[in-house]
């Protein structure tokens, strides 16, 4: 089993060492762990960056494969918050350092952060979706260094409304974005984190999912977004029965971009 979505020390809103990240993975029979630590540039719209030194990132990995080796496979992915405003930056990072994987994610809105609210300040619920799948559209029109789409529909965690919108609401944005990851040889994460923040779902919805299926999607890779060793590979085994279920055949994991595909069968077998 393999989580590609785990943030240690080098994210500021992570608890969890390195090492704490490896422990955990190999209680829980993780045999291969990508690190997808933040970089966020203009993460507030006032110029201000969420970003680690990658070559202190890139050696703190090389210590920890060798203390680990034979034990466990460590991957250096990293996690970028796109904004339309900041692929010239993104751009520069992927062609400049080695990862082996990248994970595309929205973060911040007409440069707010979702995280704080504000963005949703007196903005109906649907207007607030909308500008979400809008951005995410124009990023993925004009950036192409990444290797799957971090927890697609994450704007259903935030805003504080009663209930996240079902997909009848917004389903005109997805099958086009889909189609267009699908035609540019990237994929989704499966991100197992919306079952922790009370979504009811993963990020995305086994709905989306479904049509990224019968579009002829192939490349998932499971995630747990942990940010505390105790979040490792969260829930993977029932996500991997969905994935199951809904026909996916093999999970993928990456290596200097380039992706593997693993049977899921086997994988549940284990
Ligand atoms: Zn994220
Ligand atoms: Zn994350």
């Amino acid at each position: 089993m393999f989580d590609y979505h785990v943030h240690s020390h080098f994210s500021p809103d992570a608890s969890m060492t390195m090492e704490d990240a490896i422990n955990s993975a190999l209680e829980k029979g993780i045999t291969e762990i990508c690190f997808t630590d933040h970089i966020d540039y203009d993460c507030d719209g006032k110029n201000n960056d969420i970003k680690f030194n990658v070559n202190d990132y890139f050696n703190s990995i090389d210590f920890y494969r060798e203390k680990y080796k034979n034990r466990i496979s460590i991957k250096q992915g990293v996690e970028f918050g796109l904004q339309p405003h900041l692929i010239n930056e993104y751009t520069t990072d992927a062609n400049r350092y080695e990862f082996d994987f990248i994970l595309c994610s929205i973060h911040s809105l007409e440069r707010e952060d979702l995280y704080t609210g504000s963005f949703f300040n007196n903005r109906p619920q649907l207007d607030a979706y909308s500008i979400y799948f809008e951005e995410l559209a124009k990023v993925i029109d004009t950036f192409d260094h990444y290797s799957v789409l971090g927890h697609l529909d994450v704007i259903k965690r935030y805003g504080g409304y009663d209930i996240s919108l079902p997909l009848e609401n917004y389903q005109e944005f997805i099958s086009p974005l889909l189609k267009k990851i699908i035609d540019k040889g990237k994929g989704l994460e499966l991100n197992t984190s919306g079952l922790r923040y009370q979504v009811g779902d993963y990020h995305p919805s086994m709905d989306i999912l479904k049509i990224y299926h019968s579009l002829g999607g192939e490349i998932i890779t499971l995630g747990s977004d942990a940010h505390q060793s105790k979040h490792v590979a969260f829930d993977f085994s029932n996500a991997l029965k969905g994935l199951l279920d809904i026909g996916f055949k093999y999970i993928a994991t990456f290596s200097n971009m380039n992706p593997q595909f693993h049977s899921i069968e086997k994988l549940i077998v284990k």
